[in-house]
């Protein structure tokens, strides 16, 4: 099997399973507890935390545990929007959000909130002067994430930050899919709020944290006994930190070699899929993207029967976004890069993990040309008789 879907989720690594494994057995104590047990596990809550917070360049005191990158999103959305209501009721964002921060934006256009959400270029980079052009009297926050799960372009945080901080403005940034790819140093880029899951770090899933700057308050989204200094309540997933924590970390000392790595995957799987097949392009900026995120779109082809198709041949991928690609609504992002409905559906994103190898890319190629060739033996809107030279051979459909 090869797994290319790291961008919906990734697998958990040994490491981390073995960090984890005495929190679920011996070491089961609750944080809260005084007693050597809860200590113990306490302790682990600490490690983890300051793991987490040394791979964005911050101090421990600003990490604050979630269920995950949709809570960090949702809390740092609605919790700025309840903090500064009285001072304004304006939000920036972008048109390719994560729907974590989509949907909470358009929830709270429910309360009087209004959103600017600022298309992209071509290549799925804001401009920096539609950010500028954007900004009112009453903005109080701006949402943008560091890089996109589906087109994996990484938007300019620091000059957004900048421009936050010159206007006064709160800049609330997703980083999920950046953290641990890519360097992200919160001070840096000026980020008041900064959202992470540990799943798409080879970490567990349910679980991932919320920076909140130093000095910045921001009330409780979760009310309870007072976990995490107060800021949000219910007993920590111990394991499940832990582990992100111990991601965390790996994460960090891999970083250059893992860029090196995918890096060089990355773009022989760009280089031979648009060598190789007759009408592909690549989806985003060629440049400016995680070094895991291939997206690429074939003319003439329905995503879903591809990935169905590389399934059968052991092959993961996506098409539109793993939260919509059980539904045919063209993906929102791709769409905000201009491409058609048609273009949309015939788009495959192939996004890399550690446990790839660059042998991976040409089994990987050789499928999908022929899953590709076959495919478009069967479309009414591919000119068959047209291409049949470029695309079409009899071995690759009788195999089927
Ligand atoms: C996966 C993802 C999320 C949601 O994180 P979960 O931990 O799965 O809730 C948010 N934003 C981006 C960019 C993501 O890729």
């Amino acid at each position: 099997m090869i797994y290319m879907d790291n961008s919906a989720t990734s697998p958990i690594k040994e490491e981390v399973l073995n960090e984890m494994l005495p929190y679920l057995k011996e070491e089961f104590g609750n944080p809260s507890t005084l007693y050597t047990l809860g200590r113990n596990a306490k302790k682990g809550l600490d490690q983890a935390r300051a793991n987490v917070a040394d791979l964005i360049n911050a101090d421990s005191k600003e990490i604050v545990f979630t269920s995950g990158g949709t809570e960090s999103d949702n809390w740092a959305i609605k919790g700025i929007a309840i903090k500064l209501r009285d001072e304004g009721k304006h939000i920036i964002t972008t048109e390719i959000e994560h729907p974590a921060v989509k949907n909470t934006c358009e929830y709270l256009e429910n309360f009087g909130f209004e959103t600017t959400y600022l298309p992209v270029q071509e290549n799925g980079i804001i401009s920096i002067e539609d950010l500028k052009n954007a900004i009112r009297e009453d903005t109080i926050l701006i949402s943008v994430m560091h890089a996109n799960n589906e087109i994996g372009t990484i938007q300019p945080i620091e000059e957004i930050g900048k421009i936050a901080k010159e206007n006064d403005i709160i800049f609330h940034c997703d980083a999920v899919q950046s953290i641990g790819k890519i360097p992200v140093d919160v001070k840096a880029a000026n980020i008041d709020l900064l959202s992470m899951s540990s799943h798409k770090i080879y970490g567990p899933k349910g679980v991932g944290a919320l920076f909140i700057r130093k000095g910045l308050r921001l009330d409780p989204y979760i009310h309870g006994g007072g976990q995490e200094g107060g800021k949000r309540s219910g007993t920590e997933n111990v394991a499940g930190i832990i582990g992100f924590g111990k991601a965390a970390e790996i994460a960090k000392r891999d970083l250059e070699v893992n860029t090196e790595k995918l890096t060089a995957i990355r773009d022989a799987l760009i280089e031979k899929i648009l060598d190789r097949i007759p009408e592909s392009y690549l989806n985003g900026d060629p440049d400016t993207r995680l070094p895991n995120n291939v997206n690429v779109r074939f003319a003439a082809i329905e995503g879903e029967s591809m990935i169905l198709r590389l399934d059968a041949k052991g092959i993961n991928g996506a098409t539109g976004s793993a939260c919509s690609s059980k539904s045919l609504s063209p993906s929102y992002v791709l769409s905000a890069l201009g491409l058609a409905d048609a273009d949309i559906h015939g788009s495959l994103r192939l996004s890399l993990g550690t446990e790839n190898s660059l042998e991976d890319v040409d089994t990987v190629v050789d499928t999908l040309e022929e899953i590709v060739a076959t495919l478009r033996t069967m479309s009414p809107i591919w000119d068959n008789e047209k291409n049949a030279s470029i695309a079409f051979d009899e071995s690759s459909f009788t195999s089927h």
